[in-house]
C-alpha cells in the first residue's frame, strides 16, 4: 500500500505514524513513538485498531540521542510489511516570517528553516534532524514541512507585532503563535461535527504539555495567546506563560543569572512544575492532596479564564469554546472549572455530559456551546503532505 510517513521529532521523544493512501483518502495504519531518549529509551507502536506491534525497552547505549533514535525507528519501520513510502511529512515548529503554508523541502528550504533555529532553539534543530537524514538516505522520497506557526500567519499586521520600533518586526520579532496544526485540524473538524458554529466566533483551548488558545473567526486564526516563542501566554507544564519582561531584566541584573540559566528556568523549571514544586503533570497534580498542587491548578484555571476573556474580546463575542489536547480532552475537573469562569459570556456546563466525556458538554440552550474535540496534528500533517504530493 502507498503510504505517507508522519514524523514529529522532539528532544526526548520521536513520534511517527503511517497513513495508507486509499481511495483518495488517508487511513492510519501505524502509530508509534520512541520516548525516554537520553534516559530510558522505549519503543512502542500499535496498529490502527490499537493492537500492540512492539512495546520494548531499548538499549540506552545504542539509542543515545535523537539521531540514533531515528536510526532505530527507521530499522523498525523497514520491517513493517506492505508499505510503499510515497512521502514524509514533518512537524516543524517554526516557519518564520516566510512560510504561510506547508512546503515541499529541498536544499534551499532546509537552509532557510535552519536559519530559524534561533527562533526555536529547543525544537527546530530536532525537527530538522530527521529531514536531513531522510534527504541523505532516501533522496527520492518527497518531504514536506508543516509548521506550527503557519495557521496564524494570515493575521493583521497590527495584531502580530510588538510595540517596538518597526525594524525589530522586520528582523522577525513578531507574535507568531504556535499549535497551528492542532487549531487547523479543529477548525476542519468543527465543519464536520458542528457546521452551524464552524463559521462563527470560536475559542479553541489546546491544553496539553504546551498550552495555548486560539480565537477562530470563520475557521481562521484572528488571535492567539502565544507570541514570538512558545513561552508566552498561558502557564504550561514547565513554561510560565506570560511574564513581565522586567522579570528577565531583574534576573539578569539582580540575580546575575546567565541567558542559559534563564532559558532553563523558563523552558524546564517554571509553569505547573515550578509553581507546585511537585510535577508538570496535571494528572499528578489533580490526584495530589498537597496544597501546592491545588494552588498551581488554581493559577492555571485563573490564567485560562483571563485569556479566554481577551480572545472573546478579539472576536467581539463568543459562540463556542472547544477543549482539546491531553488536559482539555481528559480532565473533566479542569474543564468544569474553566467553564464556570466563562458563565459571564453565556456558557452553561452540563455537568453530567462533562463527567461522562460527551463531545458537547454545554446544556441545551447555552448561549455559548462547549465542546471536547480530540486533536489530531499528525492527520493534519498527512493531509498537507498528500495535498502537496498531488500538486
Ligand atoms: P503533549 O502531546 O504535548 O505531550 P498532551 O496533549 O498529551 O501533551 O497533554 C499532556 C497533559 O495532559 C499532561 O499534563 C497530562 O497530565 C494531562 N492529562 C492527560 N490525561 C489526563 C487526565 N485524565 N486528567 C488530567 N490531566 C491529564
Amino acid at each position: 500500500m502507498e503510504a505517507v510517513l508522519v514524523v514529529n521529532a522532539g528532544s526526548s521523544s520521536l513520534k511517527f505514524q503511517i497513513f495508507g493512501i486509499a481511495g483518495g483518502g488517508l487511513q492510519r495504519q501505524v502509530r508509534g513513538k520512541i520516548d525516554g531518549i537520553g534516559t530510558h529509551p522505549h519503543l512502542k507502536a500499535s496498529n490502527a485498531d490499537g493492537t500492540d506491534l512492539v512495546d520494548r525497552a531499548l538499549d540506552s547505549s545504542t539509542v543515545r540521542d535523537l539521531p540514533t533514535a531515528i536510526a532505530e525507528a527507521r530499522n523498525w519501520l523497514g520491517g513493517v510489511d506492505g508499505i510503499e513510502l510515497r512521502a514524509i511529512g514533518h512537524r516543524v515548529v517554526h516557519g518564520g516570517p516566510d512560510y504561510v503554508r506547508p512546503v515541499l523541502i529541498d536544499a534551499a528550504v532546509l537552509e532557510r528553516l535552519a536559519s530559524y533555529q534561533h527562533l526555536a532553539p529547543l525544537h527546530q534543530p530536532n525537527n530538522l534532524a530527521p529531514i536531513r537524514l531522510a534527504m541523505d538516505i532516501n533522496p527520492d522520497v518527497p518531504q514536506v514541512a508543516c509548521f506550527d506557526t503557519a495557521f496564524h500567519r494570515g493575521r493583521a499586521e497590527h495584531t502580530d507585532c510588538y510595540a517596538l520600533p518597526h525594524a525589530f518586526y522586520e528582523d522577525g520579532i513578531r507574535r507568531y503563535g504556535f499549535h497551528g496544526l492542532s487549531y487547523e485540524y479543529i477548525a476542519e473538524r468543527l465543519r464536520e461535527v458542528a457546521p452551524d458554529i464552524a463559521g462563527g466566533r470560536v475559542i479553541v483551548a489546546h491544553l496539553g504539555s504546551g498550552v495555548s488558545m486560539c480565537a477562530l473567526k470563520d475557521g481562521r486564526s484572528v488571535e492567539t495567546t502565544m507570541g514570538f516563542t512558545a513561552l508566552d501566554g498561558l502557564p504550561m507544564g514547565t513554561r510560565p506563560g506570560q511574564l513581565d519582561p522586567g522579570v528577565i531584566l531583574y534576573l539578569l541584573t539582580h540575580h546575575g543569572m546567565s541567558a542559559q540559566e534563564i532559558s532553563d528556568l523558563l523552558y524546564h523549571d517554571a509553569g505547573l512544575k515550578g509553581l507546585s514544586g511537585i510535577s508538570n503533570d496535571m494528572r499528578e497534580l489533580s490526584a495530589s492532596e498537597d496544597p501546592r498542587a491545588s494552588f498551581a491548578i488554581d493559577h492555571f484555571v485563573h490564567r485560562c479564564s483571563l485569556h479566554a476573556g481577551m480572545l472573546a474580546a478579539a472576536l467581539g463575542g463568543l459562540d463556542a469554546f472547544v477543549f482539546t489536547a491531553g488536559i482539555g480532552e481528559n480532565s473533566a475537573t479542569v474543564r468544569a472549572r474553566i467553564a464556570e469562569r466563562l458563565d459571564w459570556l453565556g456558557a452553561e456546563l452540563d455537568a453530567k455530559a462533562n463527567d461522562t466525556g460527551a463531545p458537547v458538554v454545554s446544556r441545551a440552550g447555552s448561549r455559548v456551546s462547549l465542546h471536547v474535540i480530540p486533536t489530531d496534528e499528525e492527520l493534519m500533517i498527512a493531509r498537507h503532505t498528500l495535498a502537496l504530493l498531488r500538486v
